[in-house]
């Protein structure tokens, strides 16, 4: 099967993750040819059974780009919470092009900048993996799933699930820290709960019968201000309470 990774407008921490799956790789190269993949080389293919997005769409080059994926994959996958959920950049307040004509004047837009939106926005994805960056064991699952013809499992519970069945000290409960993980999808296996950390939500919300307003209520009995808590929720998913 002939797999192509491209990336948009990012930090470069998804596509590299993917390379951080080490040994691994091999086992996915025991089904896929990467065809298409800056970070490591490009054999510029023209189609792909799997193709994988990292990033934003934050320039015309990026629609582009993500066009093209769309064209020449049958099976593509929105990877990391830019390309699910905006993440950082599409959290900035105000219209890009505003704060670019403030800065340089009228000629300030020379990369032709479009405000950042998750590639969902754009078109149709096969299937979406969050996090900043994504859990690298879900993306490998999912690859040897879809090379084997099974349709990659969809985590539908939150964060708390994964950190109770993993019996780690409640965060929130015990040290007041504004955790998440009540409101945000699982998949990480609770990561920043396992290192005394509370979730920051870069998964994004967890979408049904969610309850951001009594989060918020609580992290406002815990004496974290409104703004704050607006910030945080708004920072990798844009997400109005
Ligand atoms: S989701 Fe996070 S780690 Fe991945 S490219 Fe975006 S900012 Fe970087
Ligand atoms: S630490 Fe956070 S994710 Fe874990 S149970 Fe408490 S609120 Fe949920």
């Amino acid at each position: 099967m002939k797999l192509g990774v491209f990336e948009l407008t990012d930090c470069g921490g998804c596509a590299l993750n993917f390379l951080f799956l080490y040994e691994r790789l091999f086992d996915v190269l025991e089904f896929y040819e990467i065809e298409e993949f800056h970070m490591t080389t490009s054999l510029e293919g023209r189609h792909f059974d799997v193709g994988l997005v990292t990033g934003t769409v934050s320039s015309h080059r990026d629609l582009e780009v993500l066009r093209e994926a769309r064209n020449r994959s049958d099976y593509l996958i929105a990877l990391g919470t830019c390309a699910t959920h905006g993440c950082l950049q599409a959290s900035v307040e105000l219209p890009l092009k505003e704060k670019l004509k403030a800065v340089y004047g009228d000629e300030g837009n020379p990369m032709r900048a479009l405000d950042p939106k998750p590639i969902v926005e754009y078109v149709t994805v096969d299937l979406a993996i969050p996090g900043c960056p994504y859990d690298k064991n879900e993306l490998f699952q999912a690859l040897i799933d879809i090379a084997k013809g099974i349709e990659p499992v969809r985590p539908d519970y939150p964060v708390c699930l994964e950190c109770k069945l993993n019996e780690y000290e409640c965060v929130l409960v015990k040290k007041g820290l504004p955790c998440l993980g009540p409101i945000t999808l699982g998949g990480c296996n609770a990561a920043c709960p396992r290192s005394g950390l509370g979730c920051i939500g870069c998964r994004g919300p967890l979408p049904g019968e969610v309850n951001p307003a009594g989060e918020f209520e609580v992290l406002k009995g815990l004496g974290y201000d409104e703004e704050y808590i607006m910030r945080k929720f708004k920072t990798f998913a844009r997400w109005e309470p």
